[in-house]
Order: structure tokens, then C-alpha cells, then sequence
């Protein structure tokens, strides 16, 4: 068995403190993770600080070189990576290489950082006066990520906070905490100098003392909903940007002109795929009058019992585990709740025969029809394979449903009808909309977020906001009066 250590300056440190990362698909215990405390984020932060002064004055066409070299890395040891995330998350292999190259597209972007950091220029802004802006680094940076995504969401923010020439310590999740160690090693045999990139493994003591430590300028964060409040809550009072992403609750509408068949199946891997613990994950349809509903719930409870569910590092398969055992009960008591309180339960995942045969955490694909928006299968973020289908009578009832809804941070519609589409994305209340995309993620030349209680901050993560997020803007102002020419002193406030 392996431990899985912190990385500072080049090195596997070892903590005083371990946990079991286990196996959700067997609940064997796999490796230890060291868990870090301030002492450990100081060690980090001292090698950032030493680091830092060269890595800014790297040209930023050469900090893109190890980006290069970075996501060849990442491809080449592609099956190694998503074998990792499998064993420590339970997601299936193809959804672990799938949430793979979403990440490495965040490092194609990072490496046209000399290009987005080319900054603003006006020749003859003012008299003989040019001014320019450029985009500088804040200095340390940090990240704290989620489990559910141990390599994508790392990615969101590793590449282009380094590639705009800052430092940077990562916090992953405890829970599958193997890859953020393998990015690292990568980082270093891609060039990267010791001391810019450091793993801090852990738990909330060390999400506490980077939240506290001065010198950490900006902190990103992405997880549940509470604790994405508290840290930017923390990190904003000790002067610090934060982004913090929170939990959801995604929507898909669908109207009755839409192709059924074709709504049914984008759905099913939308709701069920990664065993539902993604943050756009659809896990509510909204189906406008019976007609579609009934419809449309015959064709996905057909799909969700039909459901190949196992350990995720065996091929072909559509689902895996849950993350852990009180997660998995978790999500089995909000079944309970969805039936007792009156909604019509379709398909009940805990019928599925990996939940008593298995050790692992497993549990089957859950269908709620006659949902409503009081019952706590509505208003919660379940964050397991369960989709809740509500019933309303129009397109507006169906708008105002998901604009009433906490969360706001993907939705969809499903629909032949441009004007409802476009209608649809102008007055939803939510950050991210497909329209016949069931899973609007954006690619990484644009950004990512959501609103209402799936976002606190104002700059999205990756993308064209990474740039700003990760710089802080300088406007510079330049005159050079000829010889000769001298100026009157000039009391008024200047200008054109
Ligand atoms: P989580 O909030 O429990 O943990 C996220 C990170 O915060 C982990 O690194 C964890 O160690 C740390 N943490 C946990 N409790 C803490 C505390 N009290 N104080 C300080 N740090 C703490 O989230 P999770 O269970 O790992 O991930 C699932 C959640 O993440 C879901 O709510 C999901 O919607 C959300 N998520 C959101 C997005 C998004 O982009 N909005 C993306 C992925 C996941």
C-alpha cells in the first residue's frame, strides 16, 4: 500500500496525520493520504515565495513551453491518470478519460498565455500620451477542489494560474487525492521550476491556514454550497479574491415539440452518468403538460433499469459507484423521503442487486415522477444517480420554477422551436444553458459558472476570466515631452 504525500519544492513529504482513501466500488482501503496543518501549508508557501520572483520573470512564451510539455505528459500517462480516479472515485474509466481531456483542454488554453496576456494599448490616449495596461501576478495563489472531478476541476485552475506567472498550492479532495500527485510529478518533468506548483493534502485544517495565510493572495474554490459560502466569507475578510463554485440542482425542460427519443437518451447520461455526482448533472425534468411527461418518463424508466452498473475500472459499463458509505445512504434516505412524501416512485435504485450483493457503494438508478417543488427531493442537491421529473402546465410555469430555485448553475431545454430556445436563454436565471445540450459545460475558451448559490465571486473559473482572476491589471501612462517643450504647472484636474 502506498501513501500518498504532500509535494513542496520537488519533494514527497510525508504527514503526521494519514487517512484511508478507499475503493468505493470494493470498500478496501488503497492508500493512506497525510493530512496537513499550517505547519505544512507554511513549508509550502516558504518554497512558493523563493520560487516566485523567477517564474514572473519568465517570458511568458517559455512558461507556455512547459504547458506544452505538460499536456503531452498528461496524454501519455492518460490510462495511468484515469485508472487512479477510478479506484478512488468509482467513476467509469471512460468518463474518468472523458473528464481527463476536458482538463487538458485547460492546458491548450494556457498555452497561448502570451497572447491573452498581451494586455490593452491607446496610442494618444491623452496629449503625447500613450497608455497600456498589462496583466501581472498576484503572487501565491491556492486551490481547493471537490472529489468528483480529481482531475478536471484541478485543471480549471492549475494551468493558467501558473502560466500568468504565479505560484500555486493545491488542496484536493481527501477522498480521491492520487492525481493531484501525479499532475505534480508531470509539472516537474515538464520543466517546471521546484516551489510553483505544491499539493497540500487534507482536510479543513488545511483549507484553514491557507484561508489565513497572508501571503496566499487568491484562493479558488469548488465543492458544496456551505462550505463554498464560508471560504469566501473567510478569504474576503482576510482580504483575499476568492471564486468559490458551489453545489446544484440543473433543470431540463422539456416542451412537447421536442424529439423524445432523443431527450430520453441525451437525459439518461446526463442524470445517471458518474453515478450523478457531478455539478451539471441534470437531476430534474421538467416536462410541459402530461402528455410529455408520460411519454417521456415510459422511455427513461426503460433506460434507467437497463442501467450497467459496477467497479468502474471494468470496461464497458454506464455507472459506478458512490464516493462513500454514508454518501450512498445518504442519497438512499432522500428515496425514502421522495416516496413518503407522496412522489410517484418509477424506479427504485436501491432494488438494484450490487446494493446487498456488493461491499462497494452502490446503488441503482432512481426515477421520481409527480415531484413537487416543496418535497426535499426538489429543493436539495442530492448528488447521486436520481432524476426527479416535475409536471407543469406551461413553458412560463416551467421558467418560473427554475428562476424560484436556489441553485443556478446549468440548465437545458429541449425543443424544435428556435424562439422558445432563444427565449429560453434570455430570461433563465442560471449561469450555463444548453439548449438541446443536456450538459452545458463550457470548452475552455470560455468560462465557467454558476449563479444564485452555485457561485460566490464575480469571475467565472477558466477561460478568459482565469486571466483575470489570476492578474491584477496595471495601467500605465507614458509622455516623453520633447526637449524644448517644458510644461506649465497646471492646477486643473487634466484633461481633453
Ligand atoms: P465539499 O464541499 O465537501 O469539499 C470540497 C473541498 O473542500 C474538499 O477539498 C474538502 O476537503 C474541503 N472541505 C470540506 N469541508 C470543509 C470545511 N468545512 N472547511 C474547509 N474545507 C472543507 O465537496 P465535495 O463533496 O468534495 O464535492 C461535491 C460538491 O462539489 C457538490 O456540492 C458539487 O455540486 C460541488 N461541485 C461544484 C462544481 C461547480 O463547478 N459548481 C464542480 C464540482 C463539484
Amino acid at each position: 500500500m502506498t501513501d500518498v504525500n504532500h509535494w513542496i519544492a520537488g519533494e514527497r513529504i510525508a504527514g503526521d496525520r494519514t487517512l484511508d482513501v478507499v475503493n468505493p466500488a470494493t470498500a478496501d482501503v488503497v492508500r493512506h493520504v497525510a493530512l496537513g496543518d499550517s505547519a505544512t501549508v507554511e513549508r509550502a508557501i516558504d518554497a512558493a515565495r523563493t520560487a516566485f520572483p523567477a517564474w514572473r520573470d519568465t517570458l511568458p512564451a517559455k512558461r507556455a513551453q512547459v504547458m506544452y510539455h505538460f499536456k503531452m505528459l498528461l496524454e501519455r500517462d492518460a490510462d495511468e491518470i484515469c485508472l487512479l480516479v477510478s479506484q478512488e472515485h468509482g467513476k467509469v474509466l471512460e468518463d474518468a478519460m472523458g473528464e481527463l481531456k476536458r482538463g487538458i483542454e485547460n492546458v491548450e488554453y494556457a498555452c497561448s498565455v502570451p497572447e491573452l496576456l498581451k494586455g490593452e494599448y491607446s496610442h494618444n490616449a491623452g496629449p503625447g500620451i500613450d497608455t497600456w495596461s498589462n496583466h501581472q501576478p498576484l503572487g501565491i495563489v491556492a486551490g481547493i477542489t471537490p472529489f468528483n472531478f480529481p482531475v478536471m476541476v484541478p485543471l480549471w485552475m492549475v494551468p493558467m494560474a501558473i502560466a500568468c506567472g504565479n505560484a500555486f498550492i493545491l488542496k484536493p479532495s481527501e477522498q480521491a487525492p492520487s492525481a493531484a500527485l501525479k499532475m505534480a510529478e508531470l509539472l516537474e518533468e515538464a520543466g517546471l521550476p521546484s516551489g510553483i506548483f505544491s499539493v497540500i493534502h487534507g482536510d479543513r485544517t488545511a483549507v484553514e491556514a491557507l484561508l489565513d495565510a497572508p501571503d496566499v493572495k487568491a484562493l479558488s474554490f469548488v465543492g458544496s454550497t456551505p462550505v463554498a459560502k464560508s471560504i469566501y466569507r473567510r478569504g474576503a475578510e482576510n482580504g483575499k479574491r476568492v471564486q468559490a463554485l458551489g453545489g446544484a440542482k440543473n433543470h431540463a425542460v422539456v416542451l412537447p415539440d421536442a424529439d423524445l427519443d432523443n431527450a430520453a437518451n441525451t437525459l439518461i447520461g446526463a442524470a445517471y452518468g458518474s453515478a450523478g455526482e457531478r455539478c451539471m448533472a441534470i437531476s430534474v425534468a421538467v416536462c410541459v403538460g402530461d402528455d410529455t411527461a408520460d411519454a417521456l418518463v415510459g422511455k427513461l424508466a426503460d433506460q434507467a433499469r437497463m442501467l450497467k452498473i459496477g467497479p468502474g475500472t471494468e470496461r464497458g459499463l454506464d455507472m459506478g459507484a458512490l464516493i462513500n458509505a454514508s454518501h450512498r445512504d445518504k442519497v438512499a434516505g432522500y428515496i425514502e423521503e421522495g416516496k413518503a412524501a407522496g412522489a410517484d416512485l418509477v424506479v427504485d435504485g436501491r432494488q438494484h442487486p450490487l446494493v446487498d450483493e456488493s461491499p462497494g457503494y452502490f446503488l441503482g438508478a432512481t426515477l421520481f415522477d409527480r415531484v413537487t417543488p416543496e418535497m426535499s427531493i426538489y429543493r436539495d442537491e442530492v448528488f447521486g444517480p436520481m432524476l426527479c421529473v416535475v409536471r407543469v402546465a406551461t413553458f412560463e410555469d416551467a421558467i418560473a420554477l427554475i428562476n424560484a430555485h436556489q441553485y443556478g448553475n446549468g440548465t437545458c431545454v429541449f425543443t424544435r422551436d428556435g424562439e422558445a430556445g432563444r427565449r429560453f436563454a434570455d430570461s433563465i436565471e442560471v449561469g450555463m444553458v444548453g439548449i438541446n445540450v443536456p450538459l452545458p459545460v463550457p470548452v475552455a475558451f470560455h468560462s465557467f459558472g454558476g449563479w444564485k448559490e452555485s457561485l460566490f465571486g464575480d469571475l467565472h473559473a477558466y477561460g478568459p476570466d482565469a486571466v483575470r482572476f489570476y492578474t491584477r491589471r496595471k495601467a500605465i501612462s507614458q509622455r516623453w515631452p520633447r526637449t524644448q517643450q517644458r510644461e506649465s504647472a497646471q492646477f486643473n484636474f487634466p484633461s481633453n
